[in-house]
């Protein structure tokens, strides 16, 4: 369906139809549909971003062996509270997306190319679902673990002809008026790192903002009310894992479900709603590394923040919430293995990332190993520690190719402790997961194409006339 025209027709007759059958409604005419339509008064739209099948399997095993407690996300299905759908993330030009197309997909009902943000092939610049929904008088908000001005945000807010344009897309949320605004970039804000010496710290706080630079910052009451920008990294926040083990970190950055409680406190303050992104983001960089640790503990932590918005939505009914991830990425699986290899992960304190920061190809077998033992556990052997030292010397070779990086053998390496294995080091063509939760959810379940989500989310909430 290439042009919006059909697609509306589509969903119309196919996703609407869905919804009635799904619901048991008995379905005589539109006007039961027609009365649907404005129901929706809030709208939380969760993101993981690079989430894999295994992600949601191994955080929901891990939590239930480690604390003897299931997911947020699967108690939710366990218990029917959702409802299910998998969905085609393809984008205009790729059958694997990146998070640009997938994020605009969502953020404006139209397929776009790889890394563009809401301009479609053609040139054609497309409404964003934020400002939107700001035109319709409700509150807007973008939270995330990584730059603010990442892609899965910004694809819920901006134009720009491609995804790196992270100081352009800064501006465009000052000049929307994007209400609340957490996460990292300060390398996109402040006057003495971006190109045009613009500080744009000074320009939001001119125009009534109250700026967070840390933790405490955000945590001290001024941000439950009034526009917000709260700004806690120079780029990304650092990994969970990584975090809750450094307690310089624990003091200063405030977690995923932190954020998202502020807010949901702040935005829920307008009388006519709000719509609110936010986004796991570095699951998907966990996994592009190959890092099951940063991985598995940033995926727990978007899990905690579903934990926040479902206590907020459950206790009304005016509540839309999505919760589902862009693409897989590098497909993690735990493979046949005792069940004691996947409770090492449980002794993890450091990230691969982390492993991988202090080592290079001077570095001794010996102090690889050290580092490793020291961030997970593993007494690794010291052959294994040498493949991984001749690939940061690059003279390590895979059979296949791309498994022949230092990230791809570091991931082999605590894959010997853990049997968790990679398919490659980047995003999956997979169907992805869709939860689904409140008025409108009725027609996300079964196979959904993510142009749909735009047209269900603006329709539940009235937002935009069909066409
Ligand atoms: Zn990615």
């Amino acid at each position: 369906m290439s042009n919006k025209q059909t697609r509306r027709e589509f969903f119309k007759v196919g996703a609407l139809s869905t919804l009635l059958v799904g619901s048991g409604i008995a379905f005589a005419g539109g006007c039961d549909v027609i009365r649907q339509r404005g129901k929706t008064k809030n709208v939380i739209f969760l993101v993981s971003d690079g989430m894999s099948a295994g992600t949601l399997q191994m955080a929901d095993t891990y939590l239930r062996r480690a604390e003897g407690r299931p997911s947020a996300w699967i108690r939710l299905l366990e218990e029917n509270v959702v409802k299910r759908g998998l969905m085609d993330m393809a984008s205009a030009d790729r059958i694997v997306t990146d998070s640009a197309a997938a994020a605009a997909s969502w953020g404006c009902g139209h397929r776009v190319n790889n890394g563009a943000l809401n301009i479609g092939p053609d040139g054609t610049h497309h409404d964003p679902i934020l400002p939107i929904f700001r035109d319709a008088g409700k509150a807007t908000g973008l939270v995330t673990t990584t730059e603010i001005t990442h892609a899965t945000p910004a694809g819920f807010a901006a134009n720009v002809e491609h995804r790196s344009q992270g100081e352009d897309i800064a501006v465009q949320y000052y000049e929307r008026g994007i209400d609340l605004l957490l996460g990292g970039a300060h390398n996109h804000l402040s006057g003495e790192t971006r190109d045009d010496g613009r500080d744009l710290y000074t320009e939001f706080e001119n125009a009534g903002y109250n700026i967070s630079r840390n933790k405490s910052e955000l945590m001290n009451g001024n941000s439950t009310e009034g526009k917000q920008l709260g700004i806690f990294a120079n780029g990304h926040l650092p990994y969970t894992l990584d975090q809750v083990n450094t307690p310089d970190l624990i003091e200063s950055v405030p977690t995923l479900a932190e954020m998202t409680d502020v807010a949901i406190q702040n935005l829920s303050g307008n009388s006519n709603g709000f719509i609110l992104q936010v986004e796991g983001g570095r699951v998907d960089h966990a996994a592009h590394g190959n890092d099951v640790g940063g991985m598995l503990f940033d995926q727990i932590a978007f899990d905690d923040a579903i934990e926040v918005a479902m206590n907020f939505a459950q206790e009304r009914d005016d509540t839309m919430v999505i919760i589902t991830t862009d693409h897989g990425n590098a497909n993690p699986g735990f493979s046949s293995a005792p069940d004691s290899q996947f409770d090492n992960l449980q002794k993890f304190r450091h990230s691969n990332s982390w492993i991988g920061r202090e080592l290079n190809e001077n570095s001794t077998v010996s102090e690889i190993r050290e580092r490793i033992e020291y961030a997970t556990g593993y007494e690794a052997p010291r052959e294994v520690a040498e493949d991984f030292l001749a690939s940061m010397k690059g003279e390590f070779r895979a059979t296949y190719g791309r498994m022949s990086g230092q990230s791809a053998v570091l991931g082999q390496v605590i894959a010997n402790y853990t049997d968790v294995n990679w398919v490659g080091g980047s995003h999956t063509a997979d169907y992805v997961e869709l939860a689904s939760f409140g008025p409108g959810s009725e027609a996300l379940n079964g196979f959904v194409i993510n142009t749909q989500l735009f047209d269900v989310i603006t329709q539940a909430a009235g937002v935009l006339e069909p066409a």
